[in-house]
């Protein structure tokens, strides 16, 4: 099924019709008459460019604007139209001081409105409004004094315009120095530039749903009659959102088509290593940790390339199931990397993996950001020479200098954390090289799905078995004297404790602030007994703190959130969170996952600030109701305040016009499936649907895709 994507290069006629179609969509704002250069650098800051970028740039309100049969048939505050005739014009006057406006006064025979002008030059006024004419004005009904005016009336013209002026309009968000008016405008202008595209649609899928055609679909989007038609719901909104959606799942598998038959290499082990180190494991695997294992061994034994997730909470023990994949790596003769967001992560992965190292004698190594340039170099030379077989390091892994005899296997802890472009750098760092993702923040199927297509996941559920659950309570900052009484009680039953500091609306300084004043009040009641460490600590500072934590000379370890990802002090059983309510579902996960790794009952307090908004309030209620990481995922997918959605921000989920994650999920479900058996019927597209297809793509963006196809 695969071999059919090898890219066959030739001219191709149909590929430059397809670009001639949409070439009115892809020219540039400017094609429309009255956009200049100036309103074209407005339009940019809105994100439109092109035409297209026009009618994707959505109404988000609705405007009812009414025409009155007569002056006082309106409603104050009311947008209306009216038919008057012109009486006089008032010009300006100083009255005390007071500059009165310039105004003219119109009637409708029974009753008279004054239309009220700010403006220093109101000659061009007696030309519109010509006294003893009928004309037509539109604008905000206002009642002043017990007057009838309308400021600045959006419309002035001939009795003939009376129709253009009442009816829903589409209310946009704007940019400064545009006008909702001109906006209207443009947008309306777009359309006349809109061509007619072949439909890209099954008449089956049309049929199904009841779907207007694409231009239909969007037209009606602009042109809404009541606020219903800007639903999500709506079905053009849908039709929309599914075109969206099976571009990118098409794009998706055609992409992830071509990464698997972009040759990859068997690494063939032996497991003589891997069975010493399970041997003398003071545990043994759960069976969710075996079943990982040999999915990602099977993919690196195959000759294809690798690109496999690892999903499983804090504390699952992900870190044993990814060592012994290096040694599967080890056995066949290649070298690995893993790769670790942060310093003390790149550490703590290398303390533990030390220990199962020195077991079967595999070589490790460590290489962060501050090393002296002695270590870097020694460093650098032994992985060049093959004498390191496992590197653990953070970005500084990514630098140039850092060369390999031999990389064929590259594990990164957190995926999110790094950008596209830093995983490339590394896998350029060897050839062929199969790849191990790492995280611990689960993510609900359908944005999977929608993020990656069918990325390959391994999962761990189940935690390791003499795991004690975690118990969540919520308290109010207001007990805080509560929390200090319980804090002196476990503290004197041994207890190790991390204490938490709010974000602050994104400012380190003042999170730095808040960690600071919170140490030095718990410091004052618990002498020698408590630490801080944050982000702006130098390196050593930070861990020789984090090591006296774990030796127990301090026993309160104030943090701000430095400790989020993968900080692992098996016996720190207790956790206080201070303003929870300002944490993501994520973050809040994330970090109680620093607590329940040992054996002993541990603790999650979560204070908060009265009154919690419901959402806030929702949250810490999933929070206080499960530990499990993909409910609480899947919560938070539905609660999504804010924009928040549960580690997808980070996991660079693509932006959307169209599709809405959660209310069209069984869209995208339809959309996978349907991408599929289009690919599996018609590999290259080149069918009748297909090449309406290479439209959709195109009219996507997603045309880069379209080189990894046979030509039509
Ligand atoms: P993760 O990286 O998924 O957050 P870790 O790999 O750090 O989790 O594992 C947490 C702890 O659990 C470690 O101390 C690890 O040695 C231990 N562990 C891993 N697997 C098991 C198991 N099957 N049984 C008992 N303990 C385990
Ligand atoms: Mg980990």
């Amino acid at each position: 099924m695969l071999g059919f994507l090898l890219t066959i290069k030739m001219s191709n006629p149909f590929l430059y019709q397809t670009s001639n179609l949409l070439s009115p969509l892809l020219s540039p704002v400017t094609a429309i008459e009255g956009v200049g250069p100036a309103i074209a650098r407005l339009l940019q800051n809105l994100g439109c460019t092109t035409i297209r970028d026009l009618l994707w740039h959505l109404p988000y309100e609705i405007q009812i604007r009414r025409f009155s049969p007569a002056i006082k048939l309106a409603c104050p505050n009311e947008l209306i139209t009216l038919q008057v005739r012109v009486v006089n014009h008032l010009p300006f006057l100083k009255k005390k001081g007071r500059l009165i406006p310039y105004r003219v006064v119109c009637s409708d025979n029974e009753d008279s409105i004054q239309l009220i002008f700010f403006t220093p030059n109101p000659n061009y006024l007696k030309k519109l409004l010509v006294v003893g004419s009928d004309v037509i004005i539109s604008g905000r009904f206002e009642v002043y004094n017990g007057h009838f005016q309308m400021t600045h009336p959006d419309h002035i013209g001939p009795l003939s315009t009376k129709n253009l002026w009442e009816g829903t309009e589409p209310i946009y968000s704007l940019t400064q120095g545009i006008h909702q008016k001109t906006l209207q405008k443009i947008i309306k202008s777009a359309f006349t530039k809109c061509p007619n595209l072949p439909e890209w649609l099954s008449s089956h899928i049309l049929k199904k749903y009841s779907w207007l055609s694409w231009k239909e679909a969007i037209q009606k989007i602009h042109t809404p009659f009541q606020l219903e038609d800007l639903n999500l719901n709506h079905p053009c909104r849908r039709r929309l959102a599914y075109d969206e959606i099976l571009s990118n799942q098409l794009s998706l598998i055609l992409t992830r088509f071509q990464a698997e038959i972009s040759q990859g290499r068997a690494l063939h082990g032996d497991r003589r290593l891997q069975q010493k180190v399970l041997k003398a494991l003071p545990f043994s695997l759960t069976q969710d940790q075996i079943k990982a294992l040999e999915e990602i061994q099977r993919d690196m034994t195959s000759s294809s390339r690798m690109v496999r997730l690892l999903q499983g909470d804090v504390g699952s023990g992900k870190t044993i199931v990814a060592f012994l994949c290096m040694l599967h790596a080890v056995e066949a003769g290649y070298q690995v990397a893993l790769l670790a967001p942060t310093e003390i992560l790149a550490r703590q992965h290398f303390r533990t993996m030390e220990e199962w190292a020195k077991l079967v004698n595999v070589r490790l190594g460590l290489l962060i950001g501050k090393d002296t340039s002695k270590r870097r170099q020694k460093i650098f030379h032994d992985l060049a020479e093959g004498t390191i077989d496992v590197i653990v390091g953070t970005h500084a892994l990514i630098q140039p200098e850092v060369e390999f005899k031999k990389l064929g296997f590259i594990v990164i802890d957190e995926q999110h954390r790094f950008g596209v472009e830093q995983r490339f750098k590394l896998s350029e760092k060897g050839e062929n090289i199969d790849i191990l993702s790492m995280t611990a923040t689960p993510i609900p199927r359908t944005l999977m799905l929608a993020t990656f297509g069918d990325l390959s996941s391994s999962y761990l559920y189940q935690k390791p078995a003499h795991r004690k659950d975690i118990i969540t309570k919520t308290l109010p900052l207001s007990r805080m004297e509560e929390v200090i009484i319980g804090l002196k009680r476990a503290l004197h039953k041994g207890d190790k404790i991390y204490w938490v500091c709010p974000l602050i609306e994104e400012s380190e300084s003042l999170d730095l602030a808040a960690a600071e004043d919170r140490f030095s009040t718990l410091q004052a009641l618990f002498p020698q007994q408590v630490g801080l460490i944050h982000g702006r600590l130098k390196s050593q500072e930070r861990e020789a703190t984090m090591q006296a934590f774990i030796e127990g000379s301090i026993k309160i370890l104030v943090a701000t959130t430095v400790i989020e990802v993968g900080v692992h002090v098996e016996d720190a059983s207790i956790i206080i969170i201070e303003h929870a309510e300002r944490f993501g579902l994520a973050q809040l996960h994330q970090l109680r996952g620093r607590i329940g790794r040992g054996s002993q009952e541990s603790y999650c307090l979560l204070l908060y600030n009265d009154p919690l908004n419901p959402i806030a309030k929702s949250r810490l209620n999933v929070m206080r109701s499960t530990t499990d990481g993909f409910k609480i995922a899947e919560e938070d997918l539905k609660l999504r305040g804010g924009g928040e959605i549960f580690g997808i921000k980070q996991s660079g989920m693509p932006s959307f016009t169209f599709f809405d994650p959660i209310a069209h999920q069984d869209l995208l479900i339809q959309a996978h499936e349907d991408a599929q058996a289009i690919l599996s019927r018609d590999p290259h597209l080149i069918g009748p649907q297909g090449q309406t297809l290479r439209i959709l793509l195109r009219l996507f963006e997603k045309g880069q895709t379209l080189t990894y196809l046979k030509s039509a």
